[in-house]
């Protein structure tokens, strides 16, 4: 019997083990951007040491995580007396990148939703030099929420209310001239002071779409791959030029895989297959665990590069997936824990 019992522990620990792994891949490839094909080389080397003073008022307390090409330090702000992150990218990285998300973050400075910038930068420690942002503090994403809780799922009564916020930010975006082309669970975090608010971060993949009339820039052919294999649109898997539409395909994606726990492609390998499977999920078909997402993801799949989207009706679409009995005063699923 006991020989049973190890058998049986045993093979509980190997599944617990294989689980792990199987996780730790999904966590890499869903952080996976394309254009970090350049992959943070930098990974492992300091760019700011703990107690160093950054811009005169930022003190470096150690570092809390890493994307695809930065470093992000939390750090303590001596004026403003809180945490603040600072986002770091080696030099050797394409600087643009990180300058398209300061014009960005300037631009939506003190709009919800958006982490506020407080400065920028060089820095240099020992022989490497970074470039920085400093910026809120905000918490976890959405994709770390979501793996802790039960069935590392986002129940109904928490998904909608976080996901419309998402989408009052992205809103912003659009309506200030840009596109995030990398929205995911990752990229959507709560707030590090109030929870129940969801900030959307990371704007070095924006591209401005609108030209200074305020009319969509002609869409080039043959462009680049941006953003993340797993939430990109069709159009993008087809190398078309993005609109607003192809974000709005992205947050359909992370609302379909927060709520559900994963996407249809999620354990796919090549674009083939997950192009298959993305046509082959349309309208009802995506949202078979979500029904109450029908019309919102019908709404979105209508839409084209020149579209400017109705941000109000796909709101209210939003709206309409609330429980009718929640109440906005009810914990998030993460407040419980
Ligand atoms: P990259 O552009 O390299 O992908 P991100 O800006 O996406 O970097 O940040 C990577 C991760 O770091 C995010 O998923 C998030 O968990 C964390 N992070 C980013 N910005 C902040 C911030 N302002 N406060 C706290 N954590 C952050």
């Amino acid at each position: 019997e006991t020989e049973e019992k190890k058998d049986d522990e045993s093979k509980k620990k190997d599944e617990k083990k294989e689980e792990k792994s199987k996780r730790k891949e999904d966590e890499k490839k869903e952080k996976q951007n394309i254009a970090g094909a350049v992959y943070n080389q930098m990974r492992n080397t300091i760019l700011m040491e703990e107690g160093s003073v950054i811009s005169g008022r930022f003190e470096v307390k150690g570092i809390i995580g890493g994307g695809g090409f930065a470093q992000i330090y939390k750090a303590w702000d001596k004026v403003r007396k809180e945490d603040c992150a600072i986002k770091v990218e080696h030099e050797s990285q394409d600087i643009r990148r990180m300058k398209l998300e300061i014009t960005v973050l300037l631009a939506l400075r003190g709009s919800m939703g958006i982490p506020e910038i407080l400065a920028q930068g060089k820095w240099q420690h020992e022989d490497n030099k970074s470039h920085y942002i400093v910026m809120q503090l905000v918490g976890r994403n959405l994709s770390d929420v979501r793996r802790a809780l039960p069935h590392k799922r986002i129940t109904e009564r928490t998904l909608y209310r976080a996901m419309i916020q998402v989408l009052k930010a992205l809103s912003l975006v659009h309506g200030a001239g840009f596109l995030h082309r990398d929205l995911k669970p990752s990229n959507c975090c709560i707030g590090a002071i109030d929870c129940t608010r969801i900030y959307l971060i990371d704007y070095g993949l924006t591209r401005q779409y609108l030209d200074k009339g305020g009319i969509v820039r002609k869409p080039r052919a043959g462009v680049g791959l941006r953003g993340t294999v797993r939430y990109m649109s069709l159009d993008a898997h087809a190398r078309q030029d993005l609109g607003p539409k192809n974000d709005l395909v992205a947050f359909l994606y992370t609302t379909i895989e927060c709520g559900d726990g994963y996407l249809p492609w999620s354990h796919e390998k090549t674009h083939e297959n997950i192009i298959k499977l993305k046509q082959a999920h349309i309208g009802d078909k995506l949202c078979t665990k979500q029904p109450v997402m029908t019309k919102a993801a019908e709404y979105i799949e209508s839409l084209n590069y020149h579209s400017i989207p109705d941000y109000e009706k796909l709101l209210a679409l939003m709206e309409e997936c609330n429980p009718p009995d929640l109440k906005e005063s009810e914990p998030y699923d993460w407040q419980y824990r």
